[in-house]
């Protein structure tokens, strides 16, 4: 039970703790401005029972008494102009404060994510976590202080209205009480089942997005077009909606239902409490002035109760949909920065050395990697081929240290791994993916972007461009390196694959690594220029550790060693020449490509 309370106080002072950090002027002004939402409400219903009484006195309304009557309508305009000068200042930094926080877990969100181990992104929990951290976590903390506030504000109106209506009649605000229990208790229970329902449906939900993804996005459009995907993967979207709004009804509808059974007993108890107080006012137990001063209060005791039983409610909900979020915050990733690893030295010396590396991804059951043992050495090109899904990306991903092996290890210059700084390691590595990606940014920042503190001008971004021959079609645009490319902004090029392909390359160089490591370098680049690119590389390895994956084979001559994979493992291994003369795998696979 202590425990169920330290984790429920923990939750809520996480929120608190963002939304405190994010926007503190906010907050505090905010916090001076519920004190006068609760309080000038409860004057102004006191200024018109004193304008009533006056009206309303023994005898009829006195000449003698104009002034003070003059008064009290003077106070209640005051009051009345307090409160809409309140309520508007109010909304204003409501609205301020909402994005600031949203903004700032964003920002949380993101480095959390940027943190988190590549292997994640194979797990389906883990994009569920993100959805629902992402959906719910942007909102809640903000939510959950309005409602704290709502729930102080209210509680300081109700102790006030209460309070007034107390003195007309103690009965009185117990019927008020009545009257708003129902409603606040359904919330509550509605607010748990949908919790559960999200979470059994955040799959169904994420499912549905990407399938209108693929029907919506530039990315898919060739292809959906070409193929007439368009509308049967539209049905698919609106069948899988359907199953979601059918159960949504469902629940939407229980609501309903009890909604109405809880307003039904709302305006029982309100009704009687109407008849009973015009039965005490025709009996002149209480005065008009006090009669109509009760039946708005009771009004305004209706909402300020409500409010607090539902601001309580939402706190609870809040605290559910919360989890989301801190259950995200607090995975770790496995690939973190040790305490105590060890700074790499300035340059490599030796180099990296694989000994039996072993990985599997996880829930395959087989080894996409299998006890590799390899060294690439400072100042050699080693070349991996092998047919598709042999594992040489997955060796080449290994050697980033985007995951790490499940068994085996490497090492550089002589030190695990595991032992380096992981910063240190990812900095001395530069890479173009096969699978690279296209940034709709500048030229420029597509190249620098492997080395954002590096310099940008264009000078220098001239020189990475012209190691891949990109620098041709570059000053052929309009804006040369500030042109912004792809399709989705205005004012922008679009680029060939192949011309993709070498702005991608040019960014691989731009960050000047010691290891450089190129999958499929030059599937979409034409000949000629892939020629000059083998030349620069060449040039450049002599001073680098080089690790190309490669199909074209033709090339490798310029490879120190070729390292032919099947089925995760190595199966030969040599020069070029070696590899011809032996004539195994290699030389069948070079013999069918010329
Ligand atoms: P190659 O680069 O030689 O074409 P890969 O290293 O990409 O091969 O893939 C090796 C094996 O690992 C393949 O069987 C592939 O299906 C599997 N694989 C690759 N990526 C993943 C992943 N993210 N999750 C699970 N299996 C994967």
């Amino acid at each position: 039970m202590k425990a169920k309370f330290k984790l429920i106080f923990d939750q809520y002072r996480y929120a608190l703790n963002i939304v405190w950090k994010s926007s503190r002027g906010y907050t505090i002004s905010r916090l001076v401005a519920i004190f006068f939402k609760a309080v000038l409400p409860v004057a102004q219903l006191l200024f018109m029972k004193l304008v009533i009484d006056e009206l309303t006195a023994k005898g009829g309304f006195d000449e003698s008494r104009k002034d003070e009557l003059v008064l009290y309508l003077v106070y209640l305009g005051v009051v009345l102009l307090l409160n809409g000068i309140v309520q508007n200042i109010s909304q204003y930094i409501e609205g301020l404060q909402q994005q600031s926080v949203a903004d700032y877990i964003a920002g949380l969100l993101q480095k959390k994510s940027i943190a988190m181990d590549l292997e994640l992104y194979d797990d389906p929990a883990y994009h569920d976590s993100y959805f629902l951290a992402h959906r719910h976590g942007l909102s809640r903390p903000i939510q959950l202080v309005a409602d704290l506030m709502a729930f102080v504000e209210n509680l300081i109106a109700i102790l006030f209205v209460g309070g007034l209506i107390f003195f007309i009649h103690p009965l009185v605000p117990l019927l008020l009480f009545i009257s708003v229990l129902p409603s606040a208790l359904i919330k509550y229970i509605f607010s748990d089942k949908l919790f559960k329902w999200e979470k059994k449906r955040a799959l169904m939900e994420r499912k549905g997005f990407y399938l209108n993804r693929i029907i919506t996005e530039a990315e898919y459009a060739k292809e959906v077009r070409v193929f007439d995907a368009g509308l049967s993967l539209s049905e698919r979207f609106q069948a899988l909606r359907k199953v979601l709004f059918v159960e949504k009804k469902s629940l939407f509808g229980l609501r309903a239902r009890m909604g109405i059974g809880g307003k039904t007993i709302e305006i029982c108890a309100e009704i009687f409490s109407y008849a009973f107080l015009t039965y005490r006012a025709v009996n002149g137990m209480i005065s008009i002035g006090e009669l109509a001063m009760v039946f708005p209060a009771f009004q305004r005791g209706k909402t300020n109760l409500s409010g607090v039983l539902q601001s309580m409610v939402k706190l609870l909900e809040h605290r559910l949909f919360l989890s989301h979020l801190i259950g995200f915050m607090k995975l770790e990733p496995k690939i973190g920065n040790d305490e105590n690893a060890l700074p790499l030295s300035e340059r490599i010396t030796s180099g990296i050395e694989l000994r039996e590396v072993s990985f599997q991804y996880p829930k395959t059951g087989v080894d996409a990697v299998s006890g590799v043992s390899l060294n690439l050495k400072r100042g050699e090109i080693t070349a991996l081929v092998g047919e598709n899904g042999s594992g040489k990306t997955t060796l080449v991903k290994l050697i980033c240290r985007l995951y790490d092996p499940s068994s085996g290890e490497l090492h550089l210059d002589g030190k695990n791994y595991k032992a380096i700084r992981l910063s240190d390691l990812r900095s001395k590595m530069s890479i173009t993916f096969q699978d690279f990606a296209k940034y709709f940014l500048t030229v420029g920042e597509n190249i620098s972007f492997s080395n954002l503190s590096g310099d940008e001008d264009t000078a220098s971004l001239e020189a990475y461009a012209r190691l891949t021959g990109a620098n041709t079609f570059i000053d052929r645009l309009p804006d040369r390196y500030d042109q912004q490319l792809g399709r989705m902004f205005e004012a922008s090029a679009e680029l060939s694959i192949g011309q993709w392909q070498k702005v991608a390359l040019a960014r691989m160089f731009f960050k000047e690594a010691e290891v450089l490591i190129v999958d499929e370098p030059t599937s979409a680049i034409d000949p000629l220029s892939e020629h000059n690119i083998f030349e620069n590389l060449r040039e450049l390895a002599r001073d680098k550790i080089v690790i190309l994956v490669t199909h074209r084979l033709y090339n490798l001559k310029i490879a120190n060693q070729v390292v032919v994979m099947s089925g995760g493992k190595i199966v030969e291994r040599g020069s070029h020449d070696e590899l011809v003369a032996l004539d195994g795998q290699y030389a069948q696979m070079l013999n069918k490509q010329l």
